[in-house]
């Protein structure tokens, strides 16, 4: 079956299942008059082999393991990840290094990125820097960072096409992802209000809502994205003023993901997210700490 696509110029955009959902996602390919170049390689990947041939460059807007299931595919490509994501690519300690899972945990973790999304390091890879540029012949790649799910997470902007390729900024339903060991949420806080300034003719996410082609529908699907950190600061305030609370107590509530969620990092991810909101409430003196005891100052 065909893989659905959408062009732009030299960029053409081909859309994983059910608009590249977790675990799959979407993959962008720009076809420069000079030189071949993907962003990311997501699962889909693996039913594009005869797009991804002769790919000279793989841009990973950031590394994890749904982002990077196609270069296996592609082990004569130069791989290039930001300088602050690139220790993930190149091995698997790195790679758990960048979740921070217990480190009970990661065996299971290596075995699962292995098994279901053909993780292969690549100790070759090289970093790029924030605001690096490619230029590809016809068209120029521009590396904005925009940290937070990962610290070194960037938007790829293609001009003259005007396509903007945001990751894991992906506007879904969720809301944005701050659960890892190299997550941070007050960089996520900054990096959604930078992306309001971008201009751009077409956002690319890489799950779920797939291409979006009109600015104020972008805006208020980013409005709305943006307000998810917003409720589970408020779900947090609300559980704490009804009763002081351990961190423990707190992850036993779930805050990110619903109880029947039982993936591996489905814990550790909201000790991250809990952690930094309780940080950030502390900061501004709406939270109070005394024992491991959370409470409200009012
Ligand atoms: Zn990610």
């Amino acid at each position: 079956m065909n893989t659905p696509s959408l062009e732009f110029g030299q960029v053409t955009i081909y859309l994983g299942a059910k608009n590249g959902k977790y675990p799959d996602g979407n993959q962008v390919v720009v076809r420069g008059s000079d030189t071949k170049v993907v962003f990311d390689t997501p699962l889909v990947a693996n039913n594009l082999k005869r797009e991804l041939k002769g790919t000279d460059m793989v841009i990973l807007g950031h590394v994890h393991e749904d982002h990077t299931a196609g270069i296996h595919l592609l082990p004569d490509s130069l791989v290039l990840a930001h300088e602050a994501d690139v220790d993930a690519i190149r091995s698997m300690e790195g790679l758990l290094r960048h979740y921070g899972l217990p480190p009970k945990l990661n065996a299971q973790m290596a075995q699962f990125v292995t098994d279901e999304f053909f993780f292969q390091p690549r100790p070759d890879a090289k970093s790029y820097h924030s605001e690096q540029s490619w230029d590809v012949g016809r068209s120029t790649i521009t590396a904005l960072h925009m940290p937070g799910h990962t610290g070194g997470h960037c938007a790829l902007l293609v001009e003259p096409e005007g396509v903007l390729f945001i990751g894991d900024i992906d506007l879904s339903g969720f809301g944005p992802y701050y659960g890892d060991g190299c997550s941070n949420l007050q960089d996520f806080r900054r990096t959604l209000d930078r992306l309001k300034e971008i201009e751009a003719k077409a956002w690319v996410t890489s799950h779920h809502k797939g291409v979006i082609t009109d600015r104020k529908t972008f805006l208020d699907m980013l409005r709305a994205f943006t307000a998810k950190i917003d409720d589970r600061e408020a779900a947090i305030l609300r559980v704490i003023g009804e009763k002081p609370s351990t961190l423990h107590d707190l992850v036993t509530h779930r805050f990110v993901y619903p109880d029947w969620y039982e993936e591996l990092w489905a814990e550790s991810c909201e000790i991250y997210t809990i952690t930094q909101h309780l940080k950030e409430l502390q900061g501004v003196g709406a939270v109070l700490e005394n024992n491991g005891l959370y409470r409200l100052a009012v």
